[in-house]
């Protein structure tokens, strides 16, 4: 399947791609983890983005094209991808739309997750990441076996530096103003399902239910 995930941070996009990707051999493909590497290796690439990431501003569309364009031609993406975190901005949307059709290949679904404000707030505070693999986890509702010890690959598992209560409601106020219109761009496209859930086992049944029928 080939599909985009949209929904606010914090609303279990990464989750959500990664139980899918154990359905059909997808791969998950999200900007953010790419970015988060590039800066963790201090690439060029990294550099670049580290400021505006730090500060839950957006990258900009050329540096985020730049890498899409050549990740979506590796071989992998053959048997379908889950787009997380792109695209996310109207000209990144335009852009892909541009590249898809060049390579032959359409959309099955955009799927847009949405949740509560105070479920993402409470969400975001409480989430920690491996350093190592990118696993996610929660102090309160699913933390590590070993504190602080990624449980699949020994990593530190530790706040994101954009997880600070001031990055997140920038986050939160640039999702609202510069990726919540995609909704819209793809329901005019015909291929928009909404998924209003708190679980994502439940949004993982919706999704299976649409791509069933
Ligand atoms: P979130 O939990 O906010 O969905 P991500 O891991 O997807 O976080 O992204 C983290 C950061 O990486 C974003 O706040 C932004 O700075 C940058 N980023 C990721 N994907 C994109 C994109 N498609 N366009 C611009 N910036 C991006
Ligand atoms: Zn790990």
């Amino acid at each position: 399947m080939k599909l985009i995930l949209l929904g606010a941070p914090g609303a279990g996009k990464g989750t959500v791609a990664k139980l899918l990707t154990k359905m059909d051999g997808s791969v998950q493909i999200s900007t953010g983890d790419i970015l988060r590497a590039a800066v963790a290796a201090g690439t060029e690439l990294g550099k670049q983005a580290q400021a505006a990431m730090k500060a839950g501003d957006l990258v900009s569309d050329d540096l985020i094209m730049g890498i899409m364009g050549e990740r979506l031609k590796e071989d992998d993406c053959k048997a379908g991808y889950l787009l997380d975190g792109f695209p996310r901005t109207i000209p990144q949307a335009e852009a892909l739309k541009v590249l898809l059709a060049d390579m032959g290949e359409e959309l099955d679904m955009v799927v847009d997750i949405q949740v509560a404000k105070d479920v993402i707030l409470d969400r975001l505070t409480t989430r920690r990441t491996c350093e190592g693999c990118g696993e996610i986890y929660n102090v309160k509702s699913n933390p590590p076996k070993e504190e602080g010890k990624c449980d699949k690959c020994g990593g530190a598992v530790t706040q994101r530096e954009d997880e600070t209560e001031e990055a997140i409601s920038n986050r939160l106020d640039v999702y609202n103003e510069m990726t919540a219109p995609l909704a819209k761009f793809y329901a005019a496209e015909g291929i928009l399902v909404s998924v209003d859930a708190t679980s994502s086992d439940a949004v993982l049944d919706a999704i299976k239910a649409k791509l069933a029928s």
